[in-house]
């Protein structure tokens, strides 16, 4: 092959062609480098018959420079990138960026140069410098990621290195993670989870794609079973990568992964560092990385030698990317071991309607495991309801709720209390005035945060320090704060119970690693009385001593009314539900509600699963709403109102007419100002067999705009602001 064809990064670019200078070997995956103009790119050598462009003649190719010192990508990984681009009408530049995810992996082998606090302190101290060396207590990383980290400027540190408060480290980059065991410490299954295990066992072993529906009530095992599952991949020279919706599940997870298996597994998050990021990459690509746990992003790496696929907690919204590719992991997922020919493993109490349908349907295999590891019950689920039990004025904790505390208090058991609201209060105004406090960037109100002292936009994340006067009308210490978050919720148990202990668990709280594992060895040594919680603590976690469950507003989820509002209330009120009476004693969960006969409370009530995702698939079915009919957002945003108006008016009244597929609006997107855009939206609901994306593509193909409008498409949304 002495003429090649490039997939590039920058979309805009287009495929470009190169010549293959002599004595340099490629073939369709290889990373290479090339010159454009005066610079040198990155690209991936791709089947030119794939890839459209306008021919350029042999005479004016230009060389490639360099083969990069990595495994080239496999065909399999080649073609996940172009259905992903395809079916989430995206370019493949921004898909192949995903897998490429690491710029430093593609270099050789190397070592960098890292940089630790030594202990000691500058002869002159300055607040800078002082609140460095708190931030960095602990950390280890380069001159520009400390800085980050402690948000001071990389020449304050070199300060402190010249001073030898900071001391370099030589890290080699590429050296190797520890072994995994496929028989370190394996537990003895249940008769349940054997089965389990076994059927997965054997997946594994036969390959060839595979998707599975592990549907588990809360505290089944299902990781158990699914470990037997990966031991068989490990000792078959196989890897493994696990999906966990959240960080904040990883630590947990880490811990039972190195006990069954004697070594950690190998993580990637967005927050990795970057020569952690280059680590894991390069293992992963060699094979040398036997699991990988990871965000949705870890479906893009390119594995040697996948041999299975788990997607844990698979019904979680947080699968789905809401920017950039707005991809949803679970899909891409099925998809991913449908190119490589192995088995996938969708685990879930509470399974995605979606995926409900897929076993229906047969085309998911679905295992189940219908009892809680251990004899344990699963907790008896009850109504309070607030229009016959409300709380007192300005308290949030209606009377049966208090009762039942006191009751685990007394006889030194947790509880939970869940609601889904971080910080004080979802809404501050003015007393005097009625001035309400709104983001300037966001159609969205102001949250006020106590414990870090600000109000907080929780979309773009502006922040302000609450005012000492309404910024309306003058008028001093006149705010109040209307409505609940966990934090008022944490005062009023304080204020009932003084001598409770009491622990918040927000992304604001345990928004790190170490944060997340002090909380939880707080909680497991009984430290904790009282935990407060946002949709963070209401899956993964397995509190032994936690016995009661309370649901402070379950009528919260469903108001906004999208089209997965019930299931999703549903889904977390069972899954908050699960973390009670998961060991010896039983559990009890109580569910503060305004309207008890609403069909997600009484099915909750009624413990009557089947009854709810019966009425649910009804509806849906009726709606034309997946999984029986599909949705596409589009939304037009600008930083003018009028011109985001115009270029929406622009798409709806070029909007194509094709059977089956109906489109609505344009109309204001209920969130109408974001991150200072205005946005606009239009929804396109097709019959299942109708072909969405082809339809939109030559539809927005034919359009254009000016560059300060954006279009994003949407398919299968879950935001629906
Ligand atoms: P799920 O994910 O289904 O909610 P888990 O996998 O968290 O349930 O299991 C619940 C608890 O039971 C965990 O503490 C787990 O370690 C324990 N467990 C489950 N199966 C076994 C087993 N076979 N042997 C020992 N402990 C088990
Ligand atoms: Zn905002």
């Amino acid at each position: 092959m002495n003429r090649v064809r490039l997939l590039v990064f920058n979309a805009a670019l287009g495929a470009l062609d190169y010549r293959v200078p002599e004595g340099m070997t490629v073939e369709p995956g290889s990373a290479v480098v090339a010159p454009l103009g005066p610079r040198q790119i990155v690209g991936i050598v791709w089947e030119a018959e794939r890839l459209e462009t306008a021919e350029v003649p042999e005479s004016k190719l230009r060389p490639l420079i360099e083969v990069l010192s990595v495994p080239p990508l496999k065909a399999e990984l080649r073609r996940l990138v172009e259905w992903t681009a395809d079916y989430y009408c995206a370019s493949l530049a921004s898909v192949a960026r995903m897998v490429l995810a690491s710029g430093g992996a593609l270099r050789g082998p190397a070592s960098v140069t890292e940089y630790r606090l030594t202990g000691g302190m500058p002869e002159r101290m300055t607040p800078q410098r002082e609140r460095a060396i708190e931030a960095l207590d602990g950390e280890q990383a380069t001159i520009r990621e400390l800085a980050g980290i402690a948000g001071v400027s990389e020449g304050v540190l070199r300060g402190l290195v010249n001073q030898g408060v900071l001391e370099p480290v030589t890290v080699d980059t590429d050296r190797p993670y520890k072994r995994a065991e496929a028989d370190h410490a394996a537990p003895q299954l249940t008769r349940e989870q054997q089965a389990v295990a076994q059927r997965l066992g054997e997946a594994v072993e036969a390959g060839g794609f595979a998707p599975f529906l592990l549907d588990g009530v809360t505290g089944s095992g299902k990781t158990e079973a699914y470990f037997e599952a990966i031991a068989r991949a490990l000792r078959n020279g196989r890897q493994v990568l696990v999906l966990l919706p959240e960080i904040a599940l990883t630590e947990a997870f880490l811990r039972r992964f190195e006990e069954r298996f004697g070594a950690p597994p190998v993580t990637w998050h967005s927050s990795l560092k970057s020569t952690e990021r280059r680590r894991a990459w390069r293992a992963i690509a060699s094979g040398e990385a036997q699991v990988v746990v990871g965000a949705r992003s870890a479906l893009f790496l390119p594995y040697a030698r996948l041999g299975l696929i788990v997607v844990d907690e698979a019904h979680e919204v947080s699968f789905k990317q809401d920017d950039g590719v707005r991809y949803n992991a679970r899909d891409v997922a099925v998809m991913r071991a449908s190119f490589e020919r192995i088995p996938v493993v969708l685990a879930s109490a509470t399974p995605a309607l979606e995926s409900l349908q897929m076993a229906a349907s047969g085309t998911y295999e679905r295992l189940e495991l219908p009892s809680r590891f251990g004899g344990a019950e699963l907790p008896g689920i009850a109504a309070i309801d607030l229009t016959r039990d409300p709380p007192e004025r300005q308290r949030w904790l209606a009377p049966p709720l208090v009762a039942a505390i006191e009751d685990r208090l007394a006889k030194r058991e947790q509880s939970l209390l869940f609601l889904n609201r971080r910080g004080y209060a979802p809404l501050t105004l003015c007393r005097h005035c009625g001035f309400r406090f709104q983001c300037g960037n966001c159609s969205a109100w102001l949250v006020e945060h106590r414990l870090s002292r600000r109000l907080a936009c929780h979309h773009c994340g502006h922040e302000e320090p609450p005012p000492a006067a309404c910024p309306e009308c003058g008028e001093p210490e006149c705010l109040v704060a209307c409505g609940p978050g966990v934090e008022r919720i944490a005062d009023e148990v304080r204020e009932r119970f003084p001598e409770a202990r009491i622990a918040i668990a927000t992304s604001d709280t345990l928004n790190s690693p170490d944060k997340v594992a002090a909380f939880v060895s707080a909680v497991d040594a009984g430290a904790v009385d009282v935990i407060v919680g946002t949709q963070l603590v209401t899956k993964g976690f397995h509190f032994p001593e936690l016995t009661l469950v309370g649901v402070v507003d379950a009528d919260l989820g469903l108001e906004g009314g999208d089209l997965r509002a019930a299931e999703r209330s549903y889904q977390q009120i069972a899954q908050v539900a699960g973390r009670a009476g998961r060991g010896a004693k039983p559990g009890e969960v109580l569910i503060q509600t305004r309207h008890p006969k609403a069909p997600v409370i009484a099915a909750l009530a009624a413990g009557d699963r089947a009854a709810f995702y019966d009425a649910e698939t009804e509806a849906r079915r009726h709606a034309g709403a997946p999984p029986f009919g599909r949705w596409a957002a589009i939304i037009v945003s600008s930083e003018d109102e009028a011109e985001a108006k115009e270029a929406a008016r622009a798409l709806g009244g070029s909007r194509p007419a094709v059977a089956d597929i109906a489109i609505l609006g344009p109309a204001p997107a209920p969130l109408s100002l974001l991150r200072g855009r205005y946005r606009y939206r239009l929804l396109v609901n097709a019959r299942r067999s109708a072909g969405l994306q082809q339809v939109i593509a030559q539809w927005l193909g034919g359009l254009s705009f000016p560059r300060s409008v954006r279009i994003g498409i949407d398919i299968d949304p879950y935001s629906f602001v």
